[in-house]
């Protein structure tokens, strides 16, 4: 398929073909799940604000539905390729069932820079992709959710798309949608406090107590890094170390997170943040932390990152932090460094939504109290059970993980079989 040919794809089935070796995955299973069910390419035209039309390449992967609907967020960047959308649609896969939620993996993407885009053009563009996949989505079908670029706004932009389409409100279509249409609390920060849930009990495993003398790099202060960062903040851990796309900043005595967040509101990024010294984005990821969270883009530990860590904890907020040759690096230090890999250490947001789908489902909404208990119920088994395998088997936390999550699949391939 077009995707084989993409160097992040590859990376994704180089992970799996190892993983499926490393459990001796039935090689029937294993090669129907190293491709996805199906891709869509759309070429999605928009009118700009000058008059002119341009035209957009956009994609929706759909890697597997056996335990579930598909489901994935859509994401917004200039630089996004078919393969990177296959890619993280496998790994949407592997997050959910490693969540044990009843859901399969997606992914979608807009080849588009949304900051150079007004809100307008970013609306005409999100309603036309919606409609070109209206045959492809839905509750019960594929359920899309924000990811890089996009937010609840995209979100209620999709939902009414699709609802003016098929004549009735449909809001279960997406989640991450804004609270006034059926979103649901603790949405938003989901995805950075489910990282934290899992470095706690990371912690708990290492016997390191979290508190006043705990350092954080955090690379990336959007919507994962700001949030994780306000609960480590709210822990008592010192926040020493943030980046945006504006270059890293350092302050040893931790920094006021609420503070810089206002900054950014009022600024647009941290760039001209006094509160701390100027360093590069790459000085955030080495930096002498016991705990550092990349959470920006992928493709950001390479090998030379990778030997040059500092900390004890590697909690990978982002998709694909880590690049196959950092991996290797990552592999030899692991009695050094304990790496929570993205599909568990990120996998708060798909479990928050997976809440909104049945909140939505059952008219009924939880509090948001109720919200975070589950959701750190959920992180923690999902933790133990990673943790347990990684024990068993003997082998690296990113194998571990994806062990757990490709077993409950090929469980629910096989329980379903072959059709026809
Ligand atoms: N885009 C997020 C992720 O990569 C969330 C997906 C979802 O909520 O469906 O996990």
């Amino acid at each position: 398929m077009e995707w084989d040919n993409d160097p992040i794809y590859q990376m994704a089935q180089r992970q799996f073909d190892e993983v499926a070796d490393a459990m001796s995955l039935d090689r029937n299973l294993a090669n129907r799940l190293r491709e996805p069910d199906r891709g869509i390419l759309i070429s999605v035209p928009i009118r700009m604000e000058d008059g002119n039309v341009k035209v957009f390449d956009a994609y929706r992967v759909q890697h597997n539905d056996t335990r579930g609907p598909y489901k994935g967020g859509i994401r917004y960047a200039p630089d996004v390729t078919l393969g990177e959308v296959a890619a993280l649609s496998m790994w949407m896969t592997w997050k959910c069932a490693i969540m044990n939620l009843p859901l399969g993996g997606a992914k979608g993407g807009v080849r588009i820079d949304p900051t150079k885009h007004s809100r307008l053009e970013l609306q005409r563009l999100t309603r036309r992709y919606t409609s070109e996949m209206v045959g492809f989505i839905g509750p019960q079908q594929d359920i899309p959710a924000p990811d890089m670029g996009t937010n609840e706004q995209t979100m209620a932009w999709v939902m009414d798309t699709y609802s003016q389409l098929k004549g009735y409100a449909i809001p279960g279509v997406v989640t991450g949608k804004p609270i006034a249409i059926g979103g649901s609390l603790g949405r938003t920060e989901a995805t950075g406090r489910g990282v934290v849930y899992t470095v706690m009990e990371a912690a708990k495993h290492l016997n390191i107590t979290l508190g006043e003398s705990t350092k954080v790099a955090i690379q990336g202060f959007g919507n994962v890094g700001s949030h994780a960062a306000l609960k480590f903040e709210k822990l008592g851990c010192k926040v020493t170390h943030i980046s945006d796309v504006s270059g890293g900043y350092v302050n040893t005595k931790g920094f006021n997170i609420q503070h810089a967040l206002d900054y950014v509101e009022k600024n647009k990024s941290l760039k001209g943040y006094t509160e701390g010294d100027s360093i590069s984005q790459k000085d955030v990821l080495t930096a002498p932390a016991d705990i550092v969270v990349p959470a920006a883009t992928g493709h950001q530990i390479d090998e030379k990152v990778a030997a040059q860590l500092k900390c004890r904890i590697l909690a990978e907020g982002a998709n694909g932090p880590t690049t196959t040759e950092g991996d290797r690096v990552l592999k030899e230090r692991q009695k050094d460094i304990l790496v929570i890999p993205d599909v568990l250490a990120n996998a708060g947001g798909v479990t928050v939504s997976y809440f909104e789908w049945v909140q939505g489902l059952q008219n009924f909404f939880w509090s948001a109290k109720e919200i975070n208990r589950e959701l750190a119920k959920l992180m923690t088994k999902a933790f133990e059970e990673v943790m347990e395998t990684q024990k068993k088997h003997k082998v690296f936390m990113r194998t571990a993980a994806q062990m757990v999550g490709i077993e409950r699949v090929a469980k629910a391939m096989l329980a379903r079989g072959l059709y026809p």
